[in-house]
């Protein structure tokens, strides 16, 4: 493929970072289109493309040592070479026996014998592959063959990402000749930040990156590198902070909380007032409110969301408040008419699933002024929405929108002051990345006489003994929750697949709670039966509610004292944690069911590390810790520029230098506009031109 391409003539010119990869030896246009889907579109941009791994020639196994089925690298001597053989089917097949003092080895070719066919008998050579069979009688089939001259050369083999019909080994060839007669690329950072972290040039660590002589070589690139990308993340978000406050916010003035506090059936507690005052002051500054609100489960952030609400009606700007299903923004409608209705705010409630007529009346409000707080679903977002005076906009369990949808509706309004509210705790690393540009207020604190979930851990057999139990609280006034999966294991997504809860609902929840109102809840019933089954529930008219797991976030009905969650290994901690925190919202005490009949000795060290700890980040950083960063957000797009080498729950350390670099750097020069900064500036603009950030 490679000769159908032509070739340009590129002598001895040395190549500018900025030539397009086309012209790079051995690319051509053709490859130039692939590595262009990959967004490469330059030289610079080639050498920037990193590798994943490296195959590591520097420590070759004896043969005896190589693990079984997992690529190693092994150093033996040829000992004999058989003629090729026809296979059945016209296949060839040439083996090769090999060894050294601890033991032998075969290795087999199948369909290509040039390997074997340079292999000298009685030389050394490394091969590289899976080793299978057994402890007498090893073998590699189809290795990759080196000499030691090779190995000499490129002790380690980069291993790039492979994608768009290019090979990892066609790269390799591709950056390689790039690097050969590339003139240096610039160095993005300033000096004295390398001093200071002891970083090697940007020059030294690609070329080490690609290829390194040693193991250590390759680190210390990278983390050089990483530390680029972080840095290079940290200042984006903070420039794009600071365009959103080159606008001023809507002009507010300061208003007094007293009455709002005053008006409550509670006194709001001190992280609340803290948290309000600082929302407050962010609306009456210069630079508009871009502020997150972290607070476990429970810890009362609708409050402070309507502080807010308040302090932008007593200003005559509307609000709209976000909520991530239909459930959660039919019941901050509620909550928010009793606390605001009496201030003369009007609530108007605009969700997909509303009839066509009810919409269009919503609609118009808005856009009339009729309406001064909006609580919607996605909706809220679509392009038909026109407020009249949008002055504040809350965008609540944030976790669950990417940083995407956050800016969309930011931009409704001319000069927007956003509030993010997130339960799901974010370790303070993470936060540090996904919120870098946001300021941060906590809510550190639950309101009083909260006492912990009692949570434990139950198996199957015990579930008769659990609804005598369900029972006894239902006598003494309480309600329960019992969450069940949509779908049982392994069974499709079709017309069945409300089966589990449906047929749990029936044959265990109505069976074992005879003579009990018991509710049915799920994703699948049209909005106005989801409300109608959760206003029955909030009213005490039903005593159990079956439902999915579509009642995770935010439901709020405190006289529920029990929730059970039926195959609880199937959640993360932090979904768990979610779950659970829909109970211990009165003063009662409450209980917490994990019903799991898995056997996994990691499942059942999740569940009780849940059954002694109430605090989410202690459980999301357990989360993270054991499942990973893919599992705590779910697959749901936090919206960040894709990154190559940074891991944003192990590089740590890298992030927070990272971080205060990017303040640093930004304090002296906030526009990146200094010509030392050049290549930084173009840096920034390049990582987010490529994200859906905009
Ligand atoms: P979350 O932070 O999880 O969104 P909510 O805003 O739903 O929490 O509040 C949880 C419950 O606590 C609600 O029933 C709310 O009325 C109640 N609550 C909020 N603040 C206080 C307070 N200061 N004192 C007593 N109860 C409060
Ligand atoms: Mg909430």
């Amino acid at each position: 493929m490679k000769a159908a391409e032509p070739t340009l003539k590129k002598e001895a010119l040395p190549m500018k970072p900025d030539t397009p990869v086309q012209y790079v030896k051995g690319v051509g246009p053709k490859t130039a289109e692939k590595f262009l889907r990959l967004g490469v579109e330059t030289l610079a941009d080639l050498l920037q493309l990193y590798p994943r791994r490296y195959i590591d020639y520097t420590r070759p196994f004896p043969v005896a040592q190589a693990p079984f089925d997992a690529d190693a690298v092994v150093k033996a001597a040829v000992y004999s070479k058989k003629a090729a053989v026809r296979l059945p089917g016209g296949r060839t097949m040439v083996q090769v026996l090999a060894g050294d003092d601890s033991a032998s080895l075969s290795l087999t070719w199948f369909n290509t014998h040039f390997m074997a066919d340079k292999l000298a008998v009685g030389e050394e050579y490394y091969f590289e592959g899976r080793v299978r069979g057994t402890l007498t009688r090893r073998e590699i089939a189809n290795p990759t063959v080196r000499t030691a001259a090779q190995v000499a050369r490129t002790p380690m083999v980069a291993v790039y990402p492979q994608t768009e019909g290019l090979g990892s080994g066609q790269i390799a060839r591709c950056v390689a000749s790039a690097l050969e007669g590339a003139d240096p690329l610039p160095e993005p950072l300033p000096p004295a930040l390398l001093a200071k972290y002891k970083l090697p040039g940007k020059w030294e660590a690609v070329r080490a990156i690609h290829c390194p002589e040693a193991p250590e070589a390759a680190a210390a690139a990278r983390r050089r590198l990483t530390f680029e990308e972080l840095l290079t993340l940290q200042l984006g978000l903070i420039l794009l902070r600071s365009r959103g406050a080159a606008q001023a916010g809507a002009p507010m003035r300061g208003v007094d909380l007293a009455p709002f506090w005053a008006s409550l059936p509670f006194a709001p507690t001190a992280a609340q007032r803290r948290a309000a005052a600082e929302i407050c002051a962010d609306m009456a500054g210069a630079a508009p409110l871009n502020r997150l609100l972290q607070g476990d489960v429970g810890s009362g952030k609708t409050l402070v969301a309507a502080a807010g609400v308040y302090m932008a009606h007593q200003n005559g700007y509307q609000s709209a408040l976000m909520a991530p299903t239909e459930i959660l923004a039919a019941q901050h409608a509620d909550t928010l008419e009793k606390l605001l209705g009496p201030f003369g705010v009007r609530v108007a409630l605009l969700t997909g699933g509303m009839k066509a007529a009810a919409k269009r009346a919503a609609l118009a409000a808005v856009a009339a002024g009729e309406a001064d707080l909006v609580v919607g679903t996605h909706a809220v977002l679509s392009t038909g929405v026109e407020f009249a005076r949008l002055g504040f906009a809350v965008v609540d369990e944030q976790h669950r929108f990417g940083v995407r949808q956050r800016g969309l509706l930011a931009g409704k309004a001319q000069s927007p002051h956003v509030l993010v509210m997130s339960a799901t705790p974010i370790p303070r690393t993470l936060g540090l990345l996904l919120y870098g540009d946001l300021d941060i207020s906590i809510l550190d604190e639950l309101p009083p006489g909260r006492k912990p979930v009692k949570t434990r851990a139950v198996r199957g057999e015990k579930r008769r003994a659990m609804y005598g139990f369900l029972n006894a609280q239902i006598e003494a006034g309480r309600q329960v929750y019992i969450v069940c999966p949509r779908v049982e294991e392994g069974e499709a997504d079709g017309p069945d697949a409300l089966n589990a809860v449906k047929t749990y609902y029936k044959e265990v929840a109505q069976a074992l709670l005879p003579g009990r109102r018991v509710g049915l809840m799920h994703g699948k019933l049209k909005p106005r039966e989801k409300a109608a089954v959760m206003e029955a529930f909030k009213a005490g008219e039903l005593d159990a509610l079956v439902s999915t797991t579509v009642i995770e976030v935010g439901v709020d009905v405190p006289n529920a004292a029990v929730m059970v969650i039926e195959n609880a290994e199937r959640y993360g901690l932090s979904a768990l944690h979610q779950l659970r925190g829909r109970v211990g919202r009165g003063a009662q005490e409450s209980w917490c069911f994990l019903v799991s009949d898995h056997g996994g000795e990691s499942v059942r060290e999740r569940l009780q590390f849940l059954c002694h700890t109430q605090d989410g980040f202690e459980i999301a950083k357990y989360d993270l810790e054991h499942r990973g960063p893919g599992d705590f957000f779910g697959d749901r797009q936090h919206g960040l520029p894709t990154l190559q080498l940074a891991d944003l729950t192990a590089d740590t350390r890298a992030l927070e230098a990272a971080q205060k670099s990017a303040r640093e750097l930004l304090g002296q020069d906030p526009k990146l506009a200094a010509p030392g900064h050049q290549v930084l500036a173009a840096q920034v603009e390049r990582l987010f031109r490529r994200t859906t950030f905009n």
